[in-house]
């Protein structure tokens, strides 16, 4: 068996990523390609906790934006990643992977609460754990909620999984001329307030001393890639 560089991963997928060409929802299609890539990485040993955003449902900011009460705003952005977690579960489960998810707001009927000793079970027992409703908290981001669960469980570093191939100096989808970093300090990606994760996830990792790993998610073999320590995306460190 190939030797895992990260044992104990935690992977950022962002909701955006489930909606395909819809723009919206969720596409099952995606989904069964995206549960696929997960299962490749959990087959080779890796422990793998699992943070899913929202914006492909709703998104607190945007809905403030236009009138509705911020906290109220942001607690329906936290339920819509439920409902990612739910449906990201039954499709590894669908392909053999167990699998479970633990909320931030307690929701008893569908999910287990958050514990951090029982996810950590969960993993070494080789269930792949989600953990839905972001922190718990409005204001936050599912970035930060993301680098904070890693810092929790003690993970060897964090993914996150984009739809460009990492981090570049400037908009590569309006740039041609845009120059990707291979790796990058955490202190410079928030002077050049790089647009990779917010400043306060960002921070988190920095002082915790977790490494992020930012690389292109639809690319097949990424994610499997990336838990072996072989070259993909950006990695940003001390
Ligand atoms: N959210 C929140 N607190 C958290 C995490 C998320 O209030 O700890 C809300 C916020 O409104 C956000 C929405 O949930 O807009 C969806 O999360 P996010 O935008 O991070 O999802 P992504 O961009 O990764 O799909």
């Amino acid at each position: 068996m190939n030797k895992l560089k990260y044992k104990r991963v935690l992977l950022k997928l962002s909701g955006e990523v489930f909606a395909g060409e819809r723009k919206y929802g969720i596409d099952p299609k995606i989904l069964g390609f995206f549960a696929k890539e997960v299962k490749k990485a959990h087959s080779i040993g890796s422990q793998i906790a699992m943070v899913i955003g929202g914006g492909n449902i709703f998104r607190g900011t945007s809905a403030s934006a236009n009138g509705m009460d911020r906290v109220a705003a942001d607690y329906s952005g936290m339920l819509a990643t439920v409902m990612n977690a739910l449906a990201f579960q039954a499709a590894l489960e669908s392909i053999g992977v167990p699998c479970r998810v633990q909320t931030a707001i307690e929701m008893k009927a569908i999910a287990e609460p958050y514990i951090k000793l029982k996810a950590i079970r969960h993993l070494e027992k080789g269930r792949v754990v989600i953990f839905a409703a972001g922190t718990g908290n409005p204001y936050f981001t599912t970035d930060t909620a993301a680098a904070l669960r890693a810092a929790e469980i003690d993970a060897d570093v964090l993914f996150k999984c984009t739809k460009v191939d990492g981090v570049y100096n400037c908009d590569p989808v309006h740039n041609k001329d845009a120059q990707k970093y291979t790796e990058i300090r955490y202190i410079n990606v928030l002077k050049k307030q790089l647009k990779v994760m917010d400043s306060t996830a960002i921070s988190l990792c920095m002082d915790n001393h977790i490494p992020l790993v930012v690389f292109n998610v639809y690319k097949p073999g990424n994610i499997e890639k990336a838990v072996l320590g072989q070259k993909v995306g950006t990695t940003i460190k001390e």
